[in-house]
């Protein structure tokens, strides 16, 4: 594969350090890292090879894509974040590594995962609404599993806490490949700008 195989960026997925008890979320993360390359990008993640987090890394290496993960000293160890592939960038602790994978990629996708995955959706959506950035955010909701998280979502809406335009910013299909169809013409309307974590 050539070296400008990843030459339209890198998206940062955030994913589940498990694999799901059902084989479609390992399947989804396979088809969302060859469909990144497919389309030119390279991956930032958490770094390391558990769960699904391994998954993609790999179908992407695997693929010949630019695979950069971001991982702090506390997690570092192989036997909490295994073997990974691609450049590994260690950092002094979470708030930098969440930063770094920020401002390394040029929009985010979450797919099925639990506490660490929704953390991060939660953080980069609020850092979006705040104009801290201005990438493109997509949910993965692989098998209907952030139905409910979506129906909530909704409710937060109507209920007067969620703005309608900040609802806006979280885009959500069921493939990767309908998902990055819809988020791609954000992607490159977002590709130049930056990130600024003390606010625009
Ligand atoms: P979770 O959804 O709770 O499994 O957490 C997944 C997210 O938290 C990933 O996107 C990573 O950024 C981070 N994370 C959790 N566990 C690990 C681990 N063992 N190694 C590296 N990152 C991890």
């Amino acid at each position: 594969m050539s070296a400008n195989s990843s030459d339209r960026g890198s998206v940062c997925v955030f994913c589940g350090s498990s694999s799901g008890t059902q084989p479609e979320y390992a399947e989804a993360a396979v088809e969302l890292g060859k469909a990144l390359v497919r389309r030119g990008y390279g991956l930032v993640y958490g770094g390391g090879s558990v769960g699904l987090m391994g998954r993609v890394s790999k179908a992407v290496f695997e693929s010949g894509g630019n695979v950069v993960g971001v991982i702090p000293t506390a997690l570092e160890p192989k036997e909490i974040s295994g073997e990974s592939v691609g450049e590994v960038v260690v950092v002094k602790d979470m708030h930098e590594r969440k930063a770094l994978m920020a401002t390394k990629s040029e929009a985010f996708v979450a797919m099925p995962g639990g506490f660490g995955t929704l953390e991060e959706l939660f953080e980069v959506i609020t850092w979006h609404q705040l104009g801290y950035h201005d990438k493109p955010v997509g949910l993965l909701n692989t098998g209907g599993y952030f139905d409910q998280l979506l129906s909530f979502i909704d409710h937060s809406v109507e209920q007067g806490f969620i703005s309608p335009n900040a609802r806006k910013i979280l885009k959500s299909a069921a493939t990767p490949a309908e998902l990055l169809d819809a988020m791609e013409q954000d992607i490159v309307n977002g590709a130049s700008a930056g990130i600024n974590l003390e606010g625009s």
